[in-house]
């Protein structure tokens, strides 16, 4: 790390998504996708990116491999291990020749710094403990690595035997190592004892480069995170959208915008951090995971405003309800549309969409209202089908691009024996481009099979349509109390790595809800692709 970058109010991130945050319960990566993920990290301004456990996991080792051939303009890689074994010199020691194998300049250990676990956990004594410590930092300092110490169960360590829990970091200190951060590895602390407690250590080692990891198992990581900082602590280890074990951990997607917007720190920098959501949602689509839209400052309803009330104050000042601008994080204001909000609703969820209805004449404006209307009556819900929303308001304008014509689909579903499973198969015959195409496609389940089916038919002509991901999909019956002719709602949510949106289709068959939601999720990519 250049020099210079050490201003007090310059904070380090620290990134373990790829390791710590990869232990939690449903979280993978692919091997290219470690590899895209540290890049995009790199590029967003991360000081450090932890890779994973070097000296004992293979698939990890491999992370270390690739990353080498790539050029990383300003993160540095780091190696995870642990100090050395009880009963070996740490020159013999496997575990940290492997780390040295990661041939990374940085290397982060673990060590206890809880004397109830060097005991009970380790079944060593006190004092050996610290040895390990000092032996470890020292063989990695001599091996020409810079250390980063992580004192693992520091808060209950120091509740426990405040001086022991010293003494492992001035162990760590002593030999070298360049930071020495304090982890609440059991989640279990609150904000008030972490900023005492960093305090005292900031106190007893002035100079020294503190850090911060936290988990999540109060609901406080976040909380705990800052007062650390405001403490003195000036690195802070998270994982983005707080995944990790248990509960998570501390989640630097909602730190970051706290430390450089709220609390005069310097992290990445304001122009870095209109990228904090594109961070956030590209993470979950590596990992396979839904993005959680309350997630803070980056979730799609971090900005979004329903009651008529609300919006009009937002139209008069943003700052009337929203603690930052959405830019300043990469996010937008979202409105909702529901059959409660007024006209001002309607035209500025249009604009927001890219649809500017203010020179349309009242009749116009009517139109829309209407058909709205009309359509939620009928169960249709634009509040989390923006996709189908700006689809509808161009066919109200008569503006709509039809892509593709559909003349027909049959689907079927087939289970051939008690214990086989269930097959789906669809057959679609669309119209594109003065063409006839028929094509079939199979799928976990009929809307699945359909999907498929109809991307066959489409790919040649619109290849845009390949980089598609369904990512959610959810039913809804309406008015269960007339069972027989109930209406079902279907929701769909996509994405292609850049955006994410919602559609919606309503029938009284669940396939063509589906098929209407899923029509509406292709026409939105094509029309945002081709014809803006
Ligand atoms: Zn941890």
């Amino acid at each position: 790390m250049n020099k210079s970058t050490h201003t007090p109010d310059k904070v380090f991130i620290y990134d373990t998504t790829l390791r710590d945050g990869a232990q939690g319960e449903g979280i993978s990566f692919s091997d290219a996708g470690k590899v895209r993920f540290a890049k995009m990290l790199d590029e967003f301004g991360v000081d450090y990116i932890e890779g994973g456990f070097a000296g004992s996991n293979p698939r990890d080792r491999r992370f270390f491999d690739d990353i080498r051939k790539e050029r990383l303009s300003h993160a540095r890689i780091t190696a995870f291990g642990s100090t050395r074994r009880v009963d070996l010199d740490a020159k013999d020691d496997p575990q940290l020749a492997g780390l040295l194998a990661a041939e990374t300049e940085w290397v982060t250990i673990y060590g206890k710094s809880w004397q109830l676990h060097a005991r009970d956990v380790l079944r060593t004594t006190a004092e050996n403990n610290l040895q390990m410590i000092a032996d470890t930092v020292g063989f990695l300092k001599a091996s020409g690595r810079r250390v980063i110490f992580d004192a693992e169960h520091f808060f209950d360590g120091y509740k426990d035997d405040p001086d022991y829990a010293l003494k492992a970091v001035g162990a760590a200190v002593r030999e070298g190592a360049a930071s020495v951060v304090l982890c609440d590895t059991n989640g279990g602390c609150l904000p008030h004892e972490v900023y005492a407690l960093t305090r005292t250590v900031c106190e007893a080692f002035p100079g020294l480069e503190i850090g911060i990891h936290t988990h999540n198992d109060s609901g406080l990581a976040v909380a705990t995170s800052l007062e650390a900082v405001r403490a003195g602590a000036r690195q802070v280890q998270g994982v983005v959208n707080g995944y990790g074990e248990r509960a998570g951990n501390a989640n630097w997607i909602t730190v970051l915008p706290a430390l450089e917007l709220k609390m005069g720190f310097r992290c990445t920098g304001a122009e870095k951090l209109r990228k904090l959501s594109e961070v956030s949602l590209v993470t979950d689509d590596l990992t396979n995971q839904r993005a959680d839209p309350r997630q803070p400052y980056v979730g799609r309803a971090a900005f979004s405003h329903k009651a008529g009330a609300h919006v009009n104050a937002v139209q008069k000042n943003p700052r009337s309800f929203e603690h930052v601008e959405p830019e300043q994080v990469g996010n937008q204001r979202h409105v909702l549309v529901s059959e409660l909000s007024g006209a001002s609703n309607v035209l500025l969820k249009a604009a927001e969409l890219g649809v500017d209805l203010s020179s349309l004449d009242k009749e116009a404006t009517r139109a829309i209202l209407e058909e709205v209307k009309r359509r939620e009556n009928c169960g249709y819900s634009y509040e989390s089908a923006d996709g189908s929303f700006k689809i509808l308001l161009q066919k109200v304008l008569k503006k709509h691009t039809r892509f593709f014509e559909l003349e027909g689909f049959r689907v079927i579903v087939e289970k051939r024996g008690r214990d086989e499973p269930c097959i789906s198969e669809a057959t679609i015959k669309v119209k594109v481009a003065g063409e006839t195409e028929l094509t079939a496609g199979e799928g976990r389940g009929p809307v699945d099979a359909l999907n498929a089916a109809l991307r066959q038919a489409l790919t040649r002509f619109y290849p845009e349509i390949d980089n598609i991901a369904l990512t959610d999909f959810r039913v809804r019956i309406l008015d269960p109390r007339e069972a027989t002719r109930a209406v079902t709602r279907v929701l769909i949510e996509s994405g292609d790595g850049k955006r994410q949106w919602g559609t919606v289709g309503v029938s009284e068959n669940i396939i063509e809800a589906a098929w209407q939601a899923l029509l509406d999720s292709v026409e939105y990519k094509l029309y945002e692709d081709l014809c803006r």
